[in-house]
């Protein structure tokens, strides 16, 4: 892996005052490393949401073992606009409860920058502007979206002060920005707008009851059994799946598939491949989660009827990546 994100601790985590420290953590957001900051809920671990190996940084410092969509945090609406698509209820809300704890997950507008790993290859967007001072002055200054979910490792306890960051993640990440304690709260309430009736996908600060005030209907509920369930119009899948057939762990190609490399292996029978793309040459995971999403698309895009892909290695990010190509895989 990438020598700056290393699993093991090996970068000395810078402590910044708010007072002189947004400059310093919004510069090293803007090359790619990452900085925890807090939030009005939890202190989020903060990664430049249009870098793809600065959100596939942030799975790998968390240690999940899956990509879930990341919400990306914005300073103000008018920059959130050039994200998401708002429609009318949108526009409501985000005006009725912005800065606040109420994530908002809309169409991707035309030339949306960010990753798709951020949003899990969905063509969805989750985007929220928080509440907290430190946190809408950092998201000002850096000028671009930032994905921060909690700053800690994963299945760990949300951290709610500098000293959790830094006993949690000290080593992993380049700095964080310490804001005092956080006002231990709820998550943000996630709403879906993206159909007639906005969707409630997650409860949270800002209760159902106040949403439904300011659109004068009622939320529909979540999926059953399925709380937190992506969702994307026309999608029966709750995650992303190609029109392609996948065939992962492929040893050998077969005439007019599309070929999904890892590293510099090559499966046997690679010059029948109709298209050919890796995840990265040098066999880097962040690189290669960076990459998975976009080039999945690519290939599909294609209209191949298979895409087969070569062995990842099942460690650090491998396991995340592995992750979703088995979704993918599975039959429908
Ligand atoms: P967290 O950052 O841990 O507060 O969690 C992010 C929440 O937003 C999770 O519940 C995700 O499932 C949800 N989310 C993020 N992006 C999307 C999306 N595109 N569609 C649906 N839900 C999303
Ligand atoms: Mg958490």
């Amino acid at each position: 892996m990438t020598e700056r994100f290393k699993a093991s601790p090996s970068v000395p985590t810078k402590r910044l005052s708010p007072e002189e420290g947004v400059e310093r953590a919004a510069e090293l957001l803007l090359t790619g490393r990452l900085v925890a900051f807090p939030t009005e809920t939890v202190y989020g671990l903060g990664g430049d949401a249009t870098n793809g190996e600065a959100v596939a940084a942030v799975y790998a410092v968390k240690g999940r073992p899956a990509f879930n969509p990341l919400i990306s945090h914005i300073a103000n609406v008018a920059v959130a606009r050039r994200l998401g698509r708002f429609g009318r209820m949108a526009e409501a809300l985000a005006e009725a409860f912005w800065p606040g704890p109420l994530t908002l997950v809309l169409e991707q507008a035309p030339g949306c920058p960010v990753s798709a790993l951020a949003t899990a290859g969905l063509t969805s967007i989750a985007l929220r502007v928080p509440a907290h001072p430190v946190a809408l002055d950092l998201l000002r200054e850096v000028g671009r979206p930032v994905v921060a979910p909690s700053a800690n490792r994963s299945g760990g306890v949300s951290p709610t002060t500098a000293e959790h960051v830094l006993s949690d993640l000290g080593g992993r990440i380049a700095a964080v920005l310490d804001g005092g304690r956080t006002v231990v709260g709820v998550e943000s309430t996630v709403v879906a707008c993206l159909a007639e009736v906005p969707r409630l996908l997650r409860p949270g600060g800002i209760t159902r009851a106040a949403i439904e005030r300011v659109l004068g209907m009622a939320l529909a509920e979540a999926p059953d059994g399925e709380p937190n369930a992506p969702q994307a119009p026309g999608m029966l899948a709750s995650h992303y799946a190609p029109r392609a057939r996948l065939r992962m762990d492929a040893r050998e190609v077969d005439p007019g598939e599309a070929v999904l490399l890892f590293g510099r292996e090559r499966p046997a029978g690679l010059e029948r491949a109709s298209t050919v793309l890796n995840l990265s040459e040098s066999g880097d995971l962040i690189e290669a989660a960076a990459n998975l999403f976009a080039h999945l698309r690519r290939l599909d895009a294609t209209g191949a009827a298979a895409i087969a892909v070569a062995p990842v290695p099942e460690e650090d990010l491998g396991e995340a990546i592995n992750d979703r190509l088995r979704r993918a895989a599975a039959p429908r």
